[in-house]
């Protein structure tokens, strides 16, 4: 069962004059001690997912979902107090900026220590409790990499570094040991250093400690060198997820192709001076969404039949929602067009789902996938 399912969760805001659809049908699974990134322009909904997912939206939104569950349990069926606990004890978020997060008036120490939850500290007396506190306080920030703690505990947060505040952050966050982080753009215009120390912090603490990671960013770099799966949101609509490296190999949507062309971390052979690759356009407004494949303006493939709203469609755990996705033959594209789960008994019927087979066999399936692409790509 996986720690945090969430399937087909719709979010409607009241602009006033209608309701619009924020988020539209969006799916996520996080299992124990996986990774998952989240990426997206910004204004594709990644921020409003982990606030509907933690409970932090106005009473007047309307979230609807066919599941939204921590370890079975059903999240929308819970009360106010059911859900805090479950917010307290076992899922943490990191948000984009940490000092707007942090109190101005009180130190890091006094913030720190009181976010210890009382059951994590023995019976004594208030002295030893508090000695209990320090401790574990101190604990924590060597656990984030913070060595100097003397002279970092007594500052307030307008005092300390980006980088510092981040990682103190974190070390709230990991007061309660959680068994799902949820890091919001953690490392959003953060220099490169900094940014590696936070990333290689995170993966650390999932190697280590089996923390399941929700990571939600549009920096593709910081994903590759980290996440097991991917989870790609356009416009409010989750349009295709997947393991990183199947993603990056062969992606099947076009806006998860043009993500990764606009990287040059992603070209190998990219000339010196050379464009990078860009859609054109931008992302519509929630009161102008085009009916069916909401990336249909922008798409350079889109035809007459991307006026209907595309399935989402699987080959094993590969997931996507296009009419006519990249690097499948047209065979397997009519087929996939008739069938909503292609299941391990059908995909023997894919030349190309070969490269599924074997997570191991790198060059074999780099060949598979060159071959295919030119023989069949649109
Ligand atoms: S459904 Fe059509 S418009 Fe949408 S991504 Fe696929 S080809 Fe492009």
């Amino acid at each position: 069962m996986p720690l945090l399912d969430v399937k087909n969760l719709t979010l409607e805001i009241d602009t006033g004059t209608e309701f619009v659809k924020a988020l539209d049908k969006v799916s996520i699974t996080v299992e124990k001690g996986e990774i998952r990134a989240l990426v997206g322009e910004s204004g594709s909904g990644k921020s409003l997912i982990v606030r509907a997912i933690i409970g932090a939206v106005p009473d007047h939104w309307i979230i609807t979902a066919d599941r939204l569950t921590w370890k079975g349990q059903n999240l929308l069926a819970m009360s106010n107090e059911q859900r805090r606990m479950i917010m307290r004890r076992e899922i943490a978020v990191v948000f984009q900026d940490p000092t707007s997060s942090l109190d101005p008036s009180a130190t890091l120490k006094e913030q720190l220590e009181e976010s210890i939850p009382a059951e994590l500290l023995d019976k004594g007396r208030f002295w030893q409790r508090a000695k209990q506190r320090k401790d574990i306080a101190i604990g924590l920030m060597h656990k984030v990499g913070i060595k100097d703690h003397q002279s970092c505990m007594q500052r307030y947060p307008h005092e300390i570094a980006s980088d510092i505040a981040q990682k103190f952050m974190i070390a709230m966050a990991l007061v309660s040991e959680p068994e799902l982080l949820i890091a919001d753009d953690p490392t959003r215009s953060m220099e490169s250093t900094t940014k590696n120390q936070i990333l290689r912090l995170l993966g650390g603490l999932n190697e280590s400690k089996g923390l399941g990671i929700l990571f939600v960013s549009h920096d593709l770099l910081a994903i590759s060198s980290m996440a097991h799966t991917m989870t790609v949101l356009y416009c409010g609509q989750t349009i295709e997820s997947g393991k990183v490296k199947h993603l990056h190999r062969r992606p099947l949507h076009h806006y998860t192709k043009a993500l990764l062309d606009s990287a040059p971390s992603f070209q190998v052979n990219l000339p010196p001076k050379s464009h990078l690759v860009a859609l054109e356009g931008t992302i519509p407004t929630l009161q102008h969404l085009p009916i069916g494949c909401r990336l249909g303006p922008r798409c350079p493939k889109a035809r007459k039949e991307c006026v209907k709203v595309p399935e989402e469609r699987f080959i094993q755990q590969h997931a996507y929602s296009c009419h006519f996705p990249l690097h499948l033959p047209s065979a397997a594209r009519s087929h996939t067009q008739n069938t909503n789960n292609i299941g391990t008994s059908t995909k023997e019927y894919f030349s190309t789902d070969r490269l599924y087979k074997s997570d191991n066999s790198d060059s074999e399936n780099s060949n598979i996938t060159s071959q295919k692409t030119e023989g069949n790509e649109q």
